[in-house]
């Protein structure tokens, strides 16, 4: 049988790594993308091979393409899975960090689709795992930018699936509630560089008291297990949620 390829980013750490090895694991040869190259050398194996890239560079990403298709020919999976969640009060976070925070979470995601797209159109089969979050369906104050870029990649994802449905392309939209990895401390330093006046300390207080709650999260495992789900199933769900029982989602 041909061996499978598929394309993680964000692979350095959290849900793309424990994806990336969990697919590798699987029988996928697994090319893993994200800038922290150290941080992918630890995973390199017979079958995955790290990427060293920044989402925001549309260049890297379609030289990564191209080598993919170079060496392998074909790609069968994408996941989508690189972001950051830049917190603060919408008024108070610069529109340079807002900015950023749509470069990588929501164009990071268009470009890698638009760079695959031809190459499963003409192979007629694929599979696109987009990983948005619960605020991909809500927002709450201090998440605004991260849940706009994350309602964005939802509404991209939609679009996309139907767009290329009959050229036998599955999108699917795995979004997680909280989940323990470097994510929400990495949310709490960002939070720490915006410039708060006293009038928002009390939305500042409640970001910090949900955010307490990652040390009981489950691990990024859970969400490695229904990406495999997404991408080996007949009948791939169109969203999936989970864990259901998360009391918070970031
Ligand atoms: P991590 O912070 O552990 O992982 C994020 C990954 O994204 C890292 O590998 C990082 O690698 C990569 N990354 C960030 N920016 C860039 C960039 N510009 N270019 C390339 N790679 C980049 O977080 P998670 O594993 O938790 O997050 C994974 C996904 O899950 C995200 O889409 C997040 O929004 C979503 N999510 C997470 C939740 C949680 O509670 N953890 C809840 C809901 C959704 P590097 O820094 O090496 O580039």
């Amino acid at each position: 049988m041909t061996q499978r390829i598929a394309l993680v980013t964000g692979a350095s750490s959290g849900i793309g790594r424990a994806t990336a090895v969990l697919l590798a694991e699987n029988g996928y040869y697994v090319f893993a993308a994200a800038r922290r190259m150290h941080r992918l050398e630890q995973i390199r194996s017979d079958h995955i091979e790290p990427v060293e890239l920044d989402v925001a560079n549309e260049d890297a990403i379609l030289g990564m393409v191209n080598h993919v298709i170079l060496t392998k020919g074909r790609v069968d999976v994408l996941v989508n899975n690189a972001a950051y969640g830049q917190l603060g009060a919408v008024e108070c976070v610069s529109m340079e960090a807002a900015h950023r925070q749509f470069e990588v979470n929501v164009f990071g995601y268009a470009r890698f689709m638009q760079a695959v797209l031809p190459h499963m159109r003409a192979q007629k089969s694929g599979r696109i795992i987009n990983i948005t979050s619960i605020l991909g369906k809500m927002s709450t104050p201090g998440f605004g930018w991260y849940a706009a870029s994350k309602h964005a990649v939802e509404a991209l994802t939609d679009a996309v699936r139907g767009e290329v449905m009959e050229f036998g392309v599955d999108v699917v939209l795995i979004a997680p509630g909280l989940i323990k990895t470097e994510f929400v401390p990495k949310q709490l330093e960002l939070l720490n560089t915006v410039t708060h006046p006293p009038a928002y300390q009390k939305i500042i207080t409640g970001l910090h008291h949900l955010l307490a709650g990652e040390p009981n999260a489950p691990g990024p495992a859970v969400i490695a297990r229904a990406v495999l789900d997404a991408v080996t199933s007949s009948n791939p769900p169109v969203r999936h949620a989970l864990p259901l029982d998360s009391k918070m989602a970031v």
